[in-house]
């Protein structure tokens, strides 16, 4: 089935959040070579968060920030919205501790609520909580463990527990669901944007159109200048890759999403999505979705997961079966939807590491320092890197810099041909594996395979 497309659909143009709020005019470009205390490479939210928290916390430091495009170009303006308390990767790979990072998730989205609140920064948030369905009994099984496997890592019951899907949003086919409070919806471009005024206002500079060409210890090299910087952060997710030395860190993994035109009250009314909860599924090719403050369904997943060679769609441009896809998922889980039609579809890159783990470091010896690898997981967890970068900048020995992700160390990916191999045979098991577990009453074993390949 193709999707049915509203006469007004656009494809790209980096997301449909852009066309909702608007897309901005970039600022000034850097216009020569310039010292700073800090230099931020990147503007997404990690950086955003980073350039934040230092001002707040030492207002007399110079920070600059240099963006390539626009703040907000990259994932923190084309997400799902989904401000969750979901860590990136498996708890058992950040050891123990893991327990004290999860509550520091959990509390990054109060934080963020309460920045929004603080700096008047209106993002249509609203904390609604989140259901996962499963939709076949393999699912199922895998959601009961999910669940039980949650609780030996310090997850409460009032965290996360199993729910019957018919009292939260009545997804067709769905035979159980696990819900957590953790979980708040945003509109990303707006937060991103209203960051990006926050910073500025706290006199930050943000260098727009302003690639930085290459990262050495404490320089930043642009086409427009080179800043020198006591520090050196680096914040550029899935555009990692691009930047010499880093190439096989951070894999840039695609995701794509659709939205449709507003639905009426009586849909919303037949399937009880009566709030902003978020919506997601156990599927190994998984989806997730919003209902947007203007009573549209953003629904995104997998398109085609991976370019060869790390290469980056820049503005989104998403492909036809790609949109077809998530069209029929997305009619197949609300066949009332079927009246409406597809707005806007649009795609963007994570940063994935071997592990699926995120990380955060600052090395005092050369002044350079990251974070992300947040495998889509990124809109809470920058906001904890923000903080975290904050203090290991400012040498401060503190509850976030004894987190069990700082100064990770992470094996790189394979060089190609064997990344584009394992990571297409990777999707293309998972894909099997879900067309199969259909009719299987376990989680079949072309997916178990497919995690072994790739760590995840
Ligand atoms: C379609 C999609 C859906 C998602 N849904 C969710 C979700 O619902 N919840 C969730 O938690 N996470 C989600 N994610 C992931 C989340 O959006 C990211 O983890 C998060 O936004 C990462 O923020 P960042 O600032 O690290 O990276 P980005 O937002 O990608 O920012 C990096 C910035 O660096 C700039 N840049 C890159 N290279 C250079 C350079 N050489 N010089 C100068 N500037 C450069 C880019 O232009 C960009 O603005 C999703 C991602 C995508 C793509």
């Amino acid at each position: 089935m193709s999707a049915s497309l509203s006469p007004a659909f656009v494809n790209g143009d980096v997301s449909f959040w852009y066309r909702a709020a608007g897309l901005p005019t970039p600022g000034p470009r850097l216009g020569g070579d310039l010292q700073a205390d800090v230099a931020v490479v990147g503007a997404g939210y990690t950086g955003l968060w980073t350039a934040y928290y230092l001002k707040r916390a030492r207002p007399s430091l110079q920070v600059v920030v240099l963006e390539q495009e626009f703040a907000g170009f990259g994932a923190s303006g084309r997400n799902g919205g989904w401000l969750t308390g979901d860590l990136a990767g498996s708890h058992e790979r950040y050891g123990e501790d893991a327990r004290r990072l999860q509550r520091a998730m959990y509390a990054s989205i109060d934080e963020v609520i309460a920045v929004c609140e603080k700096e008047s920064i209106d993002c249509d948030l609203v904390k609604g909580g989140v259901m996962n369905v499963a939709r076949t009994p393999a699912q199922a099984g895998r959601l009961r463990e999910t669940v039980a496997v949650a609780r030996s890592w310090g997850i409460e019951e009032p965290d996360l527990h199993l729910v019957d899907p018919a009292d939260h949003v009545r997804v067709s086919g769905a035979l159980t669901a696990s819900w957590s409070p953790h979980c708040a919806r945003i509109q990303p471009a707006k937060l991103a944007q209203g960051l990006a005024r926050a910073v500025r206002d706290l006199g930050v500079p943000i260098y727009e159109r302003t690639p930085v060409t290459e990262i050495t210890p404490h320089r930043a090299l642009t086409p427009y200048g080179t800043v020198s910087a006591g520090h050196v952060i680096r914040a550029t997710e899935g555009f990692t890759a691009r930047l010499r030395g880093s190439r096989r860190q951070w894999l840039p993994m695609n995701s794509s999403m659709i939205v449709t035109e507003p639905l009426p009250a009586s849909f919303w009314d037949e399937v009880g999505w009566r709030g902003a909860e978020l919506l997601g599924d156990m599927a190994h090719y998984y989806m997730y979705a919003q209902r947007t403050a203007d009573d549209r369904i953003a629904f995104g997943g997998r398109g085609r997961p991976y370019l060869y060679g790390s290469r980056v769609d820049a503005r989104g441009h998403t492909h036809e079966w790609t949109v077809d896809a998530l069209w029929r998922l997305l009619t197949d889980f609300f066949p009332a939807a079927r009246s409406s039609s597809v707005a806007h579809a649009w795609s963007g890159v994570l940063g994935v590491p071997r592990d699926w783990c995120s990380t955060v470091h600052v090395d005092p010896a050369t002044g350079l320092g990251w974070a992300g690898g947040y495998t889509g997981h990124g809109v809470t967890t920058t906001n904890l890197a923000g903080r975290t970068l904050r203090d290991l900048i400012l040498g401060e020995e503190s509850e976030l810099t004894s987190l069990p992700w700082v100064g990770r160390r992470v094996r790189p990916w394979e060089p190609e041909p064997l990344r584009w191999l394992g990571v297409h045979t990777m999707y293309r098991l998972y894909r099997l594996a879900d067309h199969r577990e259909r009719t299987m009453p376990r989680t079949s074993a072309l997916a178990r395979f497919a995690d072994l390949i790739t760590g995840h």
